[in-house]
């Protein structure tokens, strides 16, 4: 439990009100955040805090509140870390990748200007895969994160640093992007809860493209009210952002939901080779739980398990290969020193500057995208993605919500999984449902291994733009004991 000066610091409503009583001030629980980080440091989850710019922020904030309470915005108390593939004026941002060594963004993104907006701090950066593509934050230019539940395993990944940040206590929220889980992911092998938002709920400007008609921001925190009221404020249409939707924004308290609720999971949830006994238990007791509650679960056929990782890979491939292009080393960040010639500055910087994860990712997309696969991949993988969706609309029209544990296996040793990066992609099975179909997300912690005292976690997906659905029911069952 993250305490200080006598205080549980495990949602905003405490802070608040520690601040007004005069506990603690904004700037000594910025001293403390930044203290924990360092104490922390070995578990890699910051590639740069922003004490300086913090420290500042947290005194004009407090000063101002002390002047007049009654105007203290929303996020008032809330500090906050950023993964490194999210904008924020005047700081560098490089994707954990060596190839944005040194690149400064000249802007912040659109959620985190919403935040900065609302009284939140920035407190730094973390660490992630590079351009975000990764299960367990482990291809980084910046090193492997930490589990800070156990070290020698992965926290998760892409947003790895971000969920070890708010784990080991040194933010109250971070931002992570989820593309396939990675916002889910990390926050189930952290212990805490993750929220990916409906597609084109917040907008992306400012977010480094890795596959743009999945891409979405989202949050990672201990406390659901707490993620809800800073959708709220990152919510909205954006001119920047075309995608980003003109819905009616969610709302930014829970609202309390009572009666019985129309649960559903697939089949391949329960039943499925991949599938660690772990997992499947706690999932399992998890859905009886639910069933003697009142609640109305039943399993679904999902005729197409085989395609979704399949269909995930070479959509977000080819999506990668073409929003990579724009890394030459000309237009943004490190150029090769040995390049001569112009042929070279493309070749050696892209040579050097590109992890092999990532290489591999633009070589698939390049590969089904070329004008003699295009019909058999792409194409084939677009129409299972139409399929699917189809399919999700109508378990809408007779369920309230879908169920699903978040990873089929426990946070595993790091480097494990080296030699198989397919085995690390077919772990994906669960989480890339809801980007391939567009809808909200959440992770919630369910139980933890006795064993190993690891984290399980499971997902709640609602209907598209239904968040405010989605966090009525987090309410219903959440209650992971602490390690
Ligand atoms: N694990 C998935 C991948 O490697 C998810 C990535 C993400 O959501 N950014 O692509």
């Amino acid at each position: 439990m993250d305490t200080f000066q006598g205080i549980e610091i495990d949602s905003l409503s405490n802070i608040r009100e520690a601040i007004k009583e005069g506990v603690f001030s904004l700037p000594d629980l910025v001293d403390h955040y930044l203290a924990t980080a360092e104490k922390h440091q070995d578990l890699n989850a910051y590639v740069s805090l922003f004490s300086a710019e913090a420290k500042e922020r947290a005194n004009n904030l407090q000063l101002a509140f002390e002047t007049d309470p009654t105007a203290a915005g929303p996020l008032f108390g809330a500090v906050l870390s950023i993964k490194d593939n999210i904008c924020l004026a005047g700081a560098e941002v490089t994707a954990a990748s060596k190839i944005l060594e040194g690149f400064e963004s000249l802007y912040s993104a659109t959620a985190v200007e919403r935040l900065l907006e609302a009284g939140a701090i920035i407190i730094g950066r973390t660490n992630c895969d590079e351009f975000a593509m990764g299960s367990a934050s482990e291809h980084s230019a910046y090193g492997p994160v930490k589990n800070a539940d156990a070290p020698d395993h992965v926290p998760g990944g892409s947003s790895g640093g971000t969920a070890v940040s708010v784990q080991c206590g040194s933010c109250l929220i971070g931002l992570g992007s989820d593309t396939g889980g990675s916002v889910r992911q990390p926050a189930s092998f952290c212990g805490l809860t993750g929220l990916k938002p409906t597609y084109g709920r917040i907008s992306r400007h400012g977010l480094l493209a890795y596959a743009s008609t999945f891409d979405q921001i989202g949050l990672i925190g201990r406390k659901a009210e707490d993620l809800a009221l800073c959708l709220s404020v990152m919510a909205g249409p954006d001119e920047y952002d075309m995608t980003a939707a003109k819905e009616p924004l969610p709302a930014s308290e829970i609202k309390k939901t009572a009666g019985s609720k129309r649960f559903c999971y697939f089949d391949f949830c329960v039943d499925h080779a991949g599938l660690q006994r772990e997992v499947q238990d706690a999932f399992r007791r998890k859905l009886e739980a639910l069933k003697k509650a009142g609640h109305i679960v039943e399993q679904v056929e999902f005729p197409w398990r085989d395609y979704l990782v399949p269909a995930y890979y070479v959509l977000t491939t080819a999506e990668a290969s073409s929003n990579l292009s724009r890394y030459d080393g000309v237009r943004f960040g490190r150029r090769s020193p040995q390049a001569k010639t112009v042929e070279e500055v493309f070749d050696l910087s892209r040579t050097e500057g590109f992890g092999a994860e990532v290489k591999r990712r633009i070589l698939l997309g390049t590969f089904v995208l070329s004008a003699g696969y295009y019909d058999a991949y792409y194409g084939r993988a677009q129409k299972v993605r139409r399929l699917i969706s189809d399919h999700n609309q109508e378990l809408f029209q007779k369920y309230d919500a879908i169920l699903a544990p978040t990873s089929p296996i426990l946070p595993w040793k790091h480097g494990d999984k080296d030699q198989d990066p397919i085995s690390v992609y077919l772990a994906d099975i669960y989480t890339v449902y809801a980007n391939l179909t567009g809808i909200p997300a959440v992770s919630i912690p369910l139980e933890r291994d006795s064993e190993s005292g690891l984290a399980i976690g499971m997902q709640i997906m609602t209907n598209q733009f239904e968040e405010d659905t989605l966090f009525s029911l987090i309410a219903l069952e959440n209650n992971l004991p602490e390690k």
